[in-house]
């Protein structure tokens, strides 16, 4: 590769604060509007124009699908999320679960709403580019923007990223699986113009289940029903229209009385690197291919989508898995599946996995607790990572990249930056028993 010399110089500093986070899906959200409810200056940097991340960016709505009856669940900012979005209206049935759906637009005005409330500093068009430290600390971060390049001075930085951009520039260690071990990438899309009474009717004559596409499961979700379409993408190849190997399934979710089709997670496309340049660009073209050979067999193939038309794509790729850091703790699978417990405990999550093929629904109760650890690299003082790229390995990301799961590493990441900036300790020595008693305080529950 050819290399230039980029002069030095100068770069203002835009503001100061005493939490700053990078990255506003899921755990970025969460993470900075509990920071704000301790009472810490708290600022969240966003790449894109809406809050949300993967909700409002890839559409992913399903937030709560794993909800059956014998949920223990998470308690906190996450179930926030749901609540307000019921009070904007936004509520429809995820149709395999006792859960309803996050719609994505709906959503930007509900992370807006809590963004504002909490008294977040925001910007919006943001790109945290580069790390700036001292010795061993993180001390701020360096921005992109139409501005140009800025710094903002932090105390504390809560990297959210989903890539763990921040931490990655920092020098903390991560790592990331090769390109075919990696997770698929997808464009989300919407149908309008769908029959929703016959393509009901059809879906009750033909149910799927999770034993369909599932590798591995506990054995109680084989006959579980699963929102998931083979037979018009099997027929569309079998006819020549759809090549091999392309388009193999996929999910409808919601369904709005006016016939829209809200989500459509159909296109998986295996191989790319979320931090590679050249396969973000051929991703999401590709994908937009993908998706209108889809809508093709949807229309040909699926009883209620004969008059069906693409609604809106998702406004960028959605992405499941890149680099992730090496933490204090590296959550296991085992731990996941075991129902771990940790003295370190910000929060609980159900067992629930979906990755990989592994899909286990947590139908029984129980539960893991997730760890501080793993939201704290080694080697860099006051950054906390929270979200799809805390530590852990394979298995465990089935658990911990799910969405809910992120909002209990967001707001732990959150709180606990704040209580270090309270008792001025760095976040590598914070006081765990104290961020405990605010996490409950903020209704989270711990064990
Ligand atoms: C198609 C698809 C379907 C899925 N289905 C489900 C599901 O049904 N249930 C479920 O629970 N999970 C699902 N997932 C996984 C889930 O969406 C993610 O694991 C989760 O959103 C991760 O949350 P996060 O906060 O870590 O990151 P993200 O949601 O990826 O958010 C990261 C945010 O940071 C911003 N950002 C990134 N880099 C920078 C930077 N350098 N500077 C500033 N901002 C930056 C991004 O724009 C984004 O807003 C799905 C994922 C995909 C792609």
């Amino acid at each position: 590769m050819k290399y230039i010399q980029e002069p030095s110089k100068k770069i203002p500093v835009m503001a100061e604060t005493d939490v700053l986070v990078v990255g506003s899906g899921p755990s970025g959200l969460s993470a900075a509007i509990a920071s704000a409810r301790e009472g810490v200056d708290t600022m969240l940097v966003e790449r894109y124009g809406c809050f949300g991340g993967n909700i409002t960016q890839a559409m992913v709505e399903s937030i709560g699908w794993y909800r059956h009856e014998g949920t223990v669940e998470s308690e906190g900012i996450g179930l926030e999320f749901e609540a307000q979005t019921r009070q904007f209206g936004g509520e429809r049935k995820e149709p395999q679960s006792i859960s309803q759906v996050l719609e994505a637009d709906i959503f930007k005005c509900v992370s807006d709403k809590m963004v504002e409330e909490a008294g977040i500093y925001k910007f919006l068009h943001c790109l945290g580019v580069e790390a700036l430290s001292e010795g061993d600390r993180i001390t701020g971060v360096i921005t992109e923007s139409k501005e140009g390049r800025q710094a903002i001075l932090a105390k504390r930085v809560i990297d959210c990223t989903g890539d763990a951009d921040i931490a990655f520039r920092a020098g903390a260690a991560c790592n990331k699986a090769p390109r075919n071990k990696l997770e698929g990438v997808s464009v989300s899309f919407g149908c309008s113009g769908v029959n929703r009474d016959r393509f009901l009717e059809y879906i009750k004559k033909n149910p799927g289940n999770l034993g369909q596409w599932a590798s591995q499961t506990a054995g109680k979700e084989e006959n579980l029903f699963s929102p998931y379409l083979c037979e018009p993408f099997a027929k569309a190849r079998q006819n020549g229209e759809i090549p091999e190997n392309v388009l193999t399934g996929g999910y409808w979710s919601s369904l709005t009385d006016t016939g829209e089709a809200t989500y459509l997670n159909m296109v998986y496309m295996l191989g790319l690197d979320p931090t590679d340049l050249k396969d973000l660009t051929f991703a999401e073209i590709e994908g937009r291919k993908q998706a209108m050979l889809a809508i093709k067999a949807l229309r040909k193939y699926t009883p209620g989508f004969e008059n069906a038309r693409l609604r809106t794509f998702g406004s960028s790729l959605g992405t499941r898995e890149s680099r992730k850091i090496e933490g204090r703790h590296s959550m296991t699978g085992d731990e996941v599946k075991n129902q771990a417990k940790f003295e370190d405990s910000i929060g609980i999550f159900p067992e629930f996995l979906d990755a990989y093929g592994v899909v286990i629904i947590p139908t029984t109760g129980r539960y893991f607790q997730v760890p501080y650890g793993i939201m704290v690299p080694k080697e860099i003082d006051n950054l906390l990572v929270a979200g799809r790229c805390v530590s852990g390995d394979r298995i465990s990301h089935a658990a911990l990249r799910q969405m809910m799961c992120c909002t209990v590493t967001g707001q732990g990441a959150g709180v606990a930056a704040a209580v270090s900036v309270k008792d001025g300790v760095p976040t590598g020595e914070v006081n765990i028993d104290h961020v405990q008693k605010a996490l409950k305080k903020q209704g989270v529950r711990i064990n």
